[in-house]
């Protein structure tokens, strides 16, 4: 079910940001309030505003295209840095409630989940897996797609408290 929920992100973002974009444009929510709505998210999930939320990203994302293997589609998702809720939630990314947590008891050191993440496969000092490196999701980039833990094949990555 969660799986399910992960590859249908974009349609998840597609409705919070048009119900986010409506209460903006229609109801004037204040642009504080959103702002608002992105920081306590980040406390609680991580740096979910961009990919899950937010109208603007869900716009960039569509003219980025969805080849994983586009430069221009990485150094997007990597650097994303042009908004105040994406530089405060991305700081919350270690501090957050929720975190990927892996299970070592059942990681097969397989490397799948380093090779579909942006953040890994881009900067090799970053590795969901092997403990000696840098962990992508706490890293202010990771916008918590959740590729790693759906794509996980023996279940080990769980995104929890
Ligand atoms: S994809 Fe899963 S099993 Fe493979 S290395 Fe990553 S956490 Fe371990
Ligand atoms: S959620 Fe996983 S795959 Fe996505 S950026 Fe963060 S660590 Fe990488």
């Amino acid at each position: 079910m969660f799986n399910k929920i992960i590859r249908n992100r974009r349609a998840v973002q597609a409705i919070i940001g048009a119900l986010i974009l409506a209460a903006y444009m229609y109801f004037q929510v204040s642009i504080w309030v959103i702002v608002l709505i992105g920081v306590v998210s980040g406390a609680i999930f991580g740096k979910v505003f961009c990919r899950w939320m937010c109208p603007l990203g869900f716009i960039m994302e569509l003219t980025m295209g969805k080849d994983p293997s586009s430069k221009n589609l990485q150094l997007y998702n990597y650097h994303k840095l042009g908004c105040p809720i994406a530089w405060i939630s991305g700081f919350l990314n270690r501090f957050s409630l929720f975190k990927i947590k892996r299970d070592s008891s059942t990681c097969t050191d397989c490397g799948i989940c380093d090779s579909n993440c942006y953040i890994a496969s881009l900067n090799k000092d970053y590795s969901i897996y092997k403990e000696k490196k840098e962990n992508p999701s706490t890293h202010y980039s990771c916008s918590k797609c959740l590729v790693c833990v759906d794509k996980c094949p023996s279940n080990s990555l769980k995104y929890r408290v």
